[in-house]
């Protein structure tokens, strides 16, 4: 057919900048046309192939005006930054996860020193449905356009931004459906009916938790923190404060609907597409394809949720030694269960934290559980003081426990989006604000195996987190590792692309720092590198502590290290070379790309030059 010829020097503009596929590559035959040719690199603004204006306005009809020009709040920040809009979004959006989430051009992170910075899209496909996401794939994958996917925005290692690129933002994708009996497509001949939630791509999970829990009283495992989105989470393996009874929140995940690199909508399941399926189960987002829509297992409701809160001084280091070995025989013996989540932390300054929540306990039985422990710290004397003791223990009806009720508003357990007219269901922990508009100067995970807390091991166990605050403050996340959960969510972990270290872990050990909110280039804002790499160094020596006892270190991907070095075995162990599999099975040219995600290793730094 003859090309008006505009289109035809543009198509070959773009065919200079493509080579043709590497040799010996799996390709599936339906996949096999679109992946002809495979980018070199990728073309930016400026650049002779970079998409003309004909060329977006042909792609702003194909979805519907969907189609927005991006431009960061920061420009101005960085011109006036003493001006009402850079105050505004200094002190008000930058402290709001739900503004943060409703700007195209923003990120619930601001960057990380010496890694990224959070930095806009030219364009972005605002997607209203499956379709609009199929034109942005289909756009990139045509003109060699860096293509990047964000949902709720929440990466810490800045995958869902990227300059120079286009955007694919879920946000409006937000639906969601709840079934009495679903049976994922093809399976009806190897699976029964179970109770089921579907929603697009772009929900969060106080959303769902509203519609599951709240509103109908079951329980969907998703994330801690509300504002986090599904889709992301699902493809990071996803822990919430209830995992160690649940397990991952992708092992609940029944069926994906995706959109693959060649533009193809799949339906993925145990039936259909079972190894792109797998894959999506903790394998990383923004690697596979766009996630369109997910549905997920709901699972009964029980009774009741509560907490454990409480923090101990010790009066001197050595008292404070004493008490890491208390929690230690503690945490052994009455902790690693499915009743049991959320965090014990050990601070430089010999202070112990309880943070952790219970399911299926009433507070009279939490209570009992905890009093050997609480009879211990009162038998040490001047040794320890409990310092905040207010509401150690508290309970409430489960079905409540997403809810902003009054009460638990007043005493702050739950903040709610304070913008005019925001929906009274866009709620988020007090605690998780501490992270939005933050700036990262350091971060470490590694799951602490279960083996380290048999008798033997205790001790060293001890010394290592005794040693490791010394250096910088460390949070054993209980719920983070599966280790003493029921054999069926084991079970349905082993069926995933995480790490098998997660399976014996007791906890996910977690480490970070950051300042908030900064940004570099906004006078009297920006981050403070010099402390940042200070705080970076003080956090690789306390991980070092504990990564001793642990060799080979497994790390949890969505919550980990931008400079992990070994990042495909920390994050995937075993598992990695079946991920590279899928995605060469289904990305064979690399369309998707992410800071260490599957394949990226084929990609510069920023992933628009293909190096092997
Ligand atoms: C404050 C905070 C609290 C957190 N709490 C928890 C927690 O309790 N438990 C836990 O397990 N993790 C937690 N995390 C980590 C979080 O789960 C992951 O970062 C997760 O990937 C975020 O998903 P998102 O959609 O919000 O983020 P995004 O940044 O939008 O996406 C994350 C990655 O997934 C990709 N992606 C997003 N949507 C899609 C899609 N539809 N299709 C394909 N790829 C997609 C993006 O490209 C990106 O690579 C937390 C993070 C933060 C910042």
């Amino acid at each position: 057919m003859a090309q008006p010829d505009g289109t035809r020097r543009r198509l070959l503009r773009v065919a200079a900048s493509l080579r043709v596929a590497t040799a010996g590559i799996p390709l599936l035959g339906l996949a096999r046309r679109a992946f002809a040719v495979a980018p070199a690199s990728r073309v930016r603004p400026g650049d002779p192939a970079w998409p003309a204006a004909d060329q977006w306005k042909q792609l702003a009809d194909q979805v519907g005006g969907a189609l927005v020009k991006v431009r960061s709040p920061f420009d101005e920040c960085i011109a006036a930054p003493t001006g009402d809009a850079c105050t505004q979004l200094l002190k008000k959006t930058a402290k709001n996860p739900y503004a943060l989430g409703d700007d195209v051009a923003l990120t619930q992170t601001f960057g990380w020193v010496d890694a990224w910075k959070s930095s806009p899209s030219v364009y972005a496909v605002a997607a209203r449905n499956t379709a609009d996401v199929v034109a942005a794939v289909n756009f990139a994958r045509q003109n060699a356009v860096r293509l990047v996917v964000k949902g709720g925005g929440h990466s810490y290692q800045g995958t869902s931004n990227a300059a120079d690129s286009l955007l694919v933002w879920t946000r409006r994708m937000n639906a969601v459906t709840l079934h009495d009996a679903f049976v994922a497509q093809g399976c009806a001949a190897s699976a029964a009916p179970v109770r089921a939630v579907s929603v697009g791509a772009g929900a969060i999970w106080a959303h769902v938790y509203d519609a599951v829990t709240t509103k109908a009283g079951g329980y969907v495992q998703g994330g801690g923190c509300l504002t986090v989105g599904v889709a992301g989470l699902i493809q990071s393996g996803g822990f919430g404060s209830f995992s160690k009874n649940y397990g991952l929140a992708a092992a609940s995940l029944l069926e994906a609907e995706v959109v693959t690199a060649d533009g193809e909508v799949r339906i993925a399941n145990a039936c259909s597409h079972p190894d792109l399926f797998w894959a999506l189960k903790g394998g990383g987002g923004g690697s596979f394809g766009v996630v369109t829509r997910l549905t997920l297992r709901v699972h009964p409701l029980p009774e009741d949720f509560g907490a454990v809160n409480m923090t101990i001084k010790a009066a001197s280091p050595t008292a404070f030694r004493k008490l890491v070995g208390l929690i230690v025989d503690f945490c052994a013996e009455h902790l690693v269960g499915p009743h049991w989540g959320e965090q014990i932390r050990f601070f430089p300054r010999d202070v112990l934290g309880i943070a952790m929540v219970f399911q299926g306990l009433t507070r009279g039985q939490a209570q009992a559980v905890w009093r050997p422990f609480m009879d211990a710290v009162d038998a040490g004397g001047d040794e320890w003081k409990v310092e905040f003791s207010l509401l150690k223990i508290v309970s409430t009806s489960a079905r409540d426990f997403f809810a902003p009720t009054f009460i638990k508003r007043t005493l702050g357990f739950i903040s709610r989006d304070d913008r005019p007219g925001a929906p009274p269901t866009n709620v988020f922990w007090p605690g998780d604000q501490g992270q939005a508009g933050q700036f990262l100067h350091g971060y470490s995970s590694t799951w602490l195996p279960a083996a380290l807390l048999q008798p033997v091991r205790r001790a060293a166990l001890a010394d290592a987190l005794f040693a490791a605050s010394r250096h910088w403050r460390v949070s054993l996340h209980l719920n983070k590792g599966l280790a003493g959960a029921p054999a069926a969510a084991l079970a349905a972990a082993r069926d995933t692309a995480t790490n098998p270290a997660v399976l014996d872990a007791f906890c996910l050990a977690i480490l970070g720092a950051e300042e908030q909110p900064a940004y570099p280039g906004v006078a009297g804002h920006e981050p403070d590198v010099a402390a940042a790499r200070l705080h970076r160094q003080a956090i690789g020596r306390a991980a070092g502590e504990l990564r001793k006892l642990v060799p080979s270190a497994g790390s949890y991907v969505a919550e980990s290290d931008y400079f992990e070095a070994d990042w495909r075995n920390a994050f995937w162990g075993a598992n990695y070379a079946r991920l590279l599999a899928v995605k060469d099975r289904y990305d064979p040219e690399g369309l998707f790309f992410v800071h260490h995600g599957a394949g990226s290793e084929r990609w510069s730094e920023g992933g628009f030059a293909r190096v092997s």
